[in-house]
């Protein structure tokens, strides 16, 4: 059984993260989306939040798992199995961070590979953050995040 894991901050889950997903799952049989502490980023959402948005928003994709883990993601990987490691990429701004993320992972764990896949051109726009920008200025998300994305918002009173 082909095992990967798919770590991200996902603060919060969007429809970008959802179409890497869909189409991780087509290649694996079975893909762990990880909820991995980005120290750099400041939250929108705790981590039960996340992993709440995360599970409801994937549960009727055969073969996707959720779960946390604190420390690095090549351990986890190793713990549950894994021999790949999936990200995604959007832009050139994207390269330079993920290339240099890879080469840590790949300093930390070499016996997993890191697999990109690209983003569909209708998503390059869509970023956690992007979408966190756009709610506090006003914007309907919705059609950007999964349905649960808008019902925590509203629970955050926003
Ligand atoms: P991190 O803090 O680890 O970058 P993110 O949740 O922001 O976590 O992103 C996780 C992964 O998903 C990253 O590899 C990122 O490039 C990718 N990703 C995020 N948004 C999109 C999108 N719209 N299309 C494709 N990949 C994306």
């Amino acid at each position: 059984m082909k095992k990967a894991v798919y770590p991200g901050s996902f603060d919060p889950i969007t429809i970008g993260h959802m179409e890497i997903l869909q189409r991780a799952v087509e290649v694996f049989d079975e893909v762990t989306i990880l909820l991995a502490v980005n120290p750099n980023k400041k939250s929108e959402f705790t981590v039960d939040e996340r992993l709440e948005m995360m599970r409801e928003a994937t549960k009727d994709i055969k073969g996707v798992k959720v779960d946390f883990y604190p420390g690095l993601t090549v351990d986890y990987c190793h713990k549950i199995g894994a021999t790949h490691m999936i990200r995604g990429l959007r832009a050139v701004t994207d390269f330079e961070y993920e290339f240099q993320l890879a080469a840590a992972n790949n300093y930390a764990g070499p016996d997993i590979d890191v697999v990109f896949f690209m983003a569909r051109k209708e998503n390059t726009f869509i970023s956690s953050s992007t979408i966190n920008q756009l709610h506090l200025g006003g914007v309907d998300i919705s059609p950007l995040v999964p349905p649960i994305v808008v019902e925590m918002y509203k629970k955050h009173g926003k």
